[in-house]
């Protein structure tokens, strides 16, 4: 499953509500997966992935929900790949690389890393700190 590196971290604050419907079942189904199937294979992107796919903003393989927004969302991908100690292209099992996001980003990071993301704003570190994957 090819998942670019910030979704890693959204996955663990994911709480069912106020997302798109698409997304929505989207983000259920990769959880479902990773938690039945711990052993799936994750490739950690920094463009869109399977959660993009899904999601009404993406244009020609970019997120469009703002101007300048995939410059955005890569930034998020190389911060979060260099504080996990992670590469572009890296394939790991879901349940290694999600226990190794939790572990090398701390809940209190997230106002750091995900500073101008709405989410921020309505709660997410806590949902962060809540989530536990796979
Ligand atoms: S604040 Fe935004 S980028 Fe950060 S974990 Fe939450 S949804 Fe993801
Ligand atoms: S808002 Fe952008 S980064 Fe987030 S899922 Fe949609 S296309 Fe992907």
């Amino acid at each position: 499953m090819k998942l670019r590196a910030h979704h890693l971290m959204c996955l663990h604050t994911f709480e069912d509500e106020g997302y798109d419907e698409n997304i929505i079942r989207r983000m259920a189904e990769i959880i479902n997966t990773i938690r039945n199937q711990p052993e799936t294979r994750i490739e950690i992107l920094r463009r869109c992935d399977y959660i993009c796919e899904a999601c009404p903003y993406i244009k020609n393989s970019r997120c469009n929900k703002r101007p300048n927004l995939e410059e955005f969302v890569r930034l998020l991908d190389s911060d979060v790949l260099e504080r996990a100690g992670l590469k572009e292209g890296q394939i790991m099992k879901a349940k290694e690389v999600f226990p190794l996001i939790k572990q090398k980003i701390k809940p209190e990071d997230l106002a750091t890393i995900c500073k101008g993301c709405e989410w921020l704003e309505k709660g997410c570190i806590d949902c962060y700190r809540r989530g536990e994957l796979p």
